[in-house]
């Protein structure tokens, strides 16, 4: 089956694969073998795993296929081949799930050993030394994706991993700023309209320090959304077009903030900034510091730290982006249904503005109502903005996908 030939630099090995083709074997890096024997034995091995891949795919190999095997046998087709999450696998693999399970007989793998392993502190995946319940489900998903193909192969008739309960992972607020806060905030005045502004509007950090005076439309009270400010290359960057460009109605508090900023101004000198579009800007910044310069959201958002830290305000409440969330908290609190605030804030998609709305007793109220229930509206309760919709266990379809979240550092 496997043999070696010399050539002029060493040692190559050689097989035949499936179809009677002869394959050429070489070191990991591209070189030959300097002994014969080593060239032999790497053809060998070579040749043991293409006779598996191959009956893989023919849907020949027994459910006693050990699962080390069974994994160098699917992972060449896990389609992410390069990328970090294909290392991250890799790792994994290694680290956790092949000295676990690798010599094990895929059809000896019960739904008890996977759930013990789970749960098991020493040598499992039992939160300990570190490992977060996010981690844990990480690995747990390379077992689980293992076993389901091997369900989808017909390799196996049932995946021992349904149903298995895996741990928790503990749901964080994200913090949020409300009214009461910013009352007691007592900022300078500058920051105070600004921060204000962005309780009234949901605008985010870089779309408040980027707004334009001729984008708002203070007889009518509406405000267009259509550009930001991008602080790390100090430009003005427009918002691209079908994405999150939108039109946002001013309140008679938000209204009053923008006339008390433009009062007295030239409007017509130009914002002094790059437009990345290349437009030759004629038009005044709304927001701009006691001296007159870009606001930097930065700097609204330290200043935002320390008089909260003299206010007793919650110091993860002072953040720039903590505005827009209080903005669609209350938004939602107040009734306000998703796809309407999807629309003003920006969100491309609803999903990421549902958990604003979700489990407010408006919206339960509203919801009922409209098939024609009466519900008393009750007073509600301090929430935090968790109320994400909750996440399956089975983790088999997209082990790294992201909770939507939106990060802090979002400027987009
Ligand atoms: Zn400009």
């Amino acid at each position: 089956m496997a043999w070696a030939e010399k050539l002029a630099t060493g040692w190559r090995g050689r097989y035949r694969d499936q179809h009677g083709i002869k394959q050429k074997v070489t070191q990991p890096d591209g070189s030959l073998f300097p002994r014969k024997r080593d060239a032999i034995e790497a053809a060998e091995e070579e040749a043991v795993k293409a006779r598996r891949t191959a009956a893989v795919k023919q849907g020949k190999l027994p459910a006693s296929v050990k699962w080390g095997d069974w994994w160098d046998a699917i992972a060449e087709d896990r389609k992410f081949e390069e990328s970090d999450t294909a290392s991250t696998e890799r790792y994994i693999v290694d680290k956790w799930v092949r000295p676990k399970w690798g010599e094990t007989p895929l059809n000896k793998i019960t739904h008890d050993d996977v759930q013990e392993w789970v749960d098991d502190k020493e040598d499992g995946l039992g939160v300990r030394n570190g490992m977060s319940p996010r981690y844990a489900r990480r690995v747990y998903a390379v077992l689980s994706v293992s076993m389901s193909t091997a369900v989808n192969k017909k390799v196996l008739d049932a995946s021992p991993c349904v149903g298995i309960k895996l741990p928790k992972i503990p749901k964080k607020p994200k913090p949020y700023v409300q009214l009461e806060h910013a009352e007691k905030l007592n900022l300078r005045e500058d920051y105070q309209d600004a921060v204000d502004f962005g309780l009234e509007t949901g605008l985010r950090p870089g779309e408040l320090c980027g707004l334009h005076d001729h984008r708002l439309d203070l007889e009518n009270g509406w405000m267009e959304v259509v550009e930001a400010f991008v602080h790390r290359r100090r430009v003005i960057r427009p918002i691209p077009k079908d994405e999150d460009a939108r039109m946002v109605p001013l309140s008679s508090k938000a209204i009053e903030i923008a006339r008390r900023r433009l009062a007295g101004r030239d409007l017509t000198a130009g914002c002094g900034l790059p437009h990345t579009d290349g437009e030759d800007c004629k038009h005044a910044l709304v927001f701009l510091t006691l001296r007159r310069r870009v606001m930097h959201p930065d700097a609204v958002g330290q200043c935002l730290r320390r008089a909260a830290e003299k206010a007793g305000v919650p110091r993860e409440n002072a953040h720039m982006y903590a505005l827009r969330r209080g903005f669609g908290t209350r938004a939602g609190r107040g009734g306000m249904d998703a796809f309407l605030l999807a629309d003003l804030m920006g969100h491309a998609d609803v999903r990421v503005t549902r958990g604003y709305v979700q489990m407010s007793e408006q919206a339960r109220g509203q919801a009922l109502a409209a098939l024609g229930e009466q519900v008393p509206l009750k007073v509600v309760g301090q929430r935090g903005a968790a109320a994400r919709g909750k996440r399956g266990a089975d983790l088999d379809r997209s082990p790294l996908e992201s909770d939507g979240e939106e990060s802090a550092e979002n400027t987009g």
